[in-house]
């Protein structure tokens, strides 16, 4: 059975540290480094830019074929085999000959519930908005919340600086939320939504250090934000697998096997090998799979800046198809 030639996959993602996705604007001595925000809602988000970069390097380090991470520039050129899964998912640069594109797009990682703590204890805030693409359609209060079972005890919800009375009523949450999340999860408006996330974003100060002399540097301190630990963000990657020319995906259950060598004048070269290496344990048979491979070790690696202070490392808690 051929796998689908379009799909489109939703990934469920946890912060598992702080995450800090800059904006590239770099103001060192005052609030300096800001995160991405979607432009109507003011939300922070995660571009997709950001997470492909980042879900190729990952599966190229899982694949154990490292030149084929990166933008494949210069000497550190994609290997550029029609037998790779790796530059067959993300496409590959050729130089002047131009190059192949790949088979998927990722979108925007966006919040789906942001986690802060209240007076009953740690609760998890999300909005009609941020549930609408899920095909949840719910409606609160402007200046009230609706609450899940578990926080069904407390007749008012202190968020910080907002008190909120409780609406009669339930919502839905989607099926893969962790069940712990579900039950201290709060509907708040659109409007409140932002005021909350904006306001208890992680805020931090670091100190700058001159690389020459490993001195701080003058104005040294800056602070920037980050989305905090257990905030929930979702993305969807589409899967367009048409290919013209009638390409395959190189389906594998292997690494790329690399071997050292030597060319015809006698310098090191590199024999890459596609699927003749150690055991994946487990079948890359389309696109996708290699996206979620890549997509598994952020919760190790980590995505974003500051990847050297415990930043960025994320968890895939699920995936599924949307139809
Ligand atoms: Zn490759």
């Amino acid at each position: 059975m051929s796998e689908p030639i379009y799909r489109q996959q939703r990934f469920l993602l946890m912060t598992l540290d702080p995450v800090h996705v800059g904006t590239g604007g770099y103001r060192l001595g005052r609030v300096d480094l800001s995160i991405v925000r979607e432009p109507g809602t003011r939300l922070p988000k995660i571009p997709g830019t950001s997470l492909s970069g980042a879900i190729r390097q990952f599966a190229a380090m899982r694949y154990e074929s490292r030149r084929c991470a990166g933008m494949g520039e210069g000497e550190k050129s994609h290997c550029r085999d029609g037998k790779c899964p790796v530059c067959y998912t993300f496409g590959y640069i050729r130089g002047s000959e131009g190059g192949q594109s790949g088979t998927v797009s990722i979108g925007d990682a966006r919040l789906l519930l942001f986690p802060v703590y209240s007076m009953a204890g740690p609760v998890w805030v999300t909005s009609p908005s941020a549930l609408r693409d899920f095909a949840i359609e719910v409606k609160v209060g402007d200046d009230a919340v609706k609450v899940a079972s578990g926080l069904a005890n407390h007749p008012h919800l202190n968020l910080g600086w907002l008190m909120l009375k409780k609406e009669e009523g339930g919502f839905d949450l989607p099926d893969a939320v962790p069940a712990e999340i579900k039950a201290r999860a709060v509907l708040a408006s659109d409007k409140v939504f932002s005021q909350v996330v904006n306001s208890n974003l992680e805020v931090r100060t670091s100190v700058s250090i001159n690389p020459e002399t490993g001195a701080a540097s003058d104005k040294a301190l800056f602070t920037y934000e980050a989305l905090p630990r257990a905030a929930l963000l979702w993305l969807d990657v589409i899967q367009d697998d048409f290919q013209p020319g009638g390409r395959v995906f190189p389906i594998t259950d292997k690494k790329c096997k690399v071997e050292k060598t030597t060319d015809e004048t006698g310098a090191d070269k590199k024999r890459y090998t596609h699927n003749a290496g150690e055991p994946l344990g487990e079948t890359w048979s389309m696109p996708l799979n290699v996206v979620r491979a890549g997509l598994r070790l952020a919760e190790h690696l980590g995505i974003g800046g500051m990847g050297t202070r415990g930043f960025g490392r994320v968890r895939l808690t699920g995936d599924w198809e949307v139809r």
